[in-house]
């Protein structure tokens, strides 16, 4: 399936629509003279975000190959990751990014953090056929957010790839309450314990599956969502590409938590 007409119509006339509102920094505000996600001191600042370490290995998070106990025995193959987000630390330039896609659609945002994370993508793992897919929201909270952030990075991303974007692999019962609301690992874990279901039809025999998100705090979603993706659809592979981590260092998510069980 290749991108929504919506979608494509959409891209049709965002030049004109760029043309009639003037240009402002997606974080800061700042008026730009041509249309760009970022104003330069917001670029500087984000791109400083992508050189700090891992947390864990020592590495930096673009090239490391640390992903959670949760992710390892969900057997997926890697975790591509562009920077760290503190939790407490709001000012930080990713943890703008984060917010401002989640709840500003800012298109030219999408469009450039799509294209950030393949590149990242292409310079750690193999070329390959692979199909792109996203962790969903219910169709409720789609409702009341405007939009599903993770479905509209994981558009971009397979525009900016040309690998083909599946929207309709996945699906969150709606039992399935906000993880944000969630507050230890237990609740998480046992919150996405059958919180997502393979959609009818689905066919993953021998393919290899990007599943994206924005940013993956425990891994309890991407971890459920990788094994309906290989038991259920036959997934071959399963690599997640996410924005941000909560390495488990800092992560306050974890201090109740037994190492031992994540
Ligand atoms: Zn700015
Ligand atoms: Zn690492």
């Amino acid at each position: 399936m290749s991108l929504p007409l919506s979608y494509r119509i959409y891209r049709f006339f965002l030049p004109l629509r760029n043309a009639l509102f003037p240009a402002l920094c997606s974080l800061c505000k700042e008026p730009l003279e041509k249309q760009e996600p970022l104003c330069p001191k917001c670029l500087g600042e984000y791109r400083a975000s992508r050189l700090r370490d891992c947390g864990q290995c020592g590495k930096q998070l673009d090239t490391c190959t640390c992903s959670s106990d949760m992710l390892r025995k969900a057997r997926v193959k890697r975790h591509v990751k562009l920077f760290r987000y503190r939790p407490g630390h709001e000012k930080d330039a990713e943890s703008r990014i984060v917010f401002a896609l989640k709840h500003h659609n800012l298109e030219l945002l999408f469009t450039f953090m799509g294209k950030e994370l393949f590149d990242c993508f292409s310079s750690i793992m193999p070329e390959e056929n692979y199909v792109v897919t996203y962790v969903p929201r219910t169709p409720r909270q789609e409702i009341e957010n405007g939009y599903d952030h993770a479905r509209f990075l994981a558009m971009t991303f397979s525009e900016a790839s040309g690998y083909d974007f599946q929207k309709t692999l996945l699906r969150k019962n709606r039992s399935a309450k906000e993880q944000k609301r969630m507050e230890t690992v237990s609740l998480r874990l046992k919150n996405v314990k059958d919180g997502f279901a393979l959609c009818k039809g689905a066919d993953l025999k021998g393919k290899r599956v990007i599943l994206i998100d924005d940013i993956v705090t425990t891994g309890a979603s991407v971890a459920e969502c990788a094994k309906v993706l290989r038991r259920e659809g036959g997934a071959k592979e399963v690599i997640v590409a996410s924005l941000a981590v909560v390495p488990h260092n800092i992560n306050p998510l974890f201090t109740d938590f037994k190492h031992k069980n994540t």
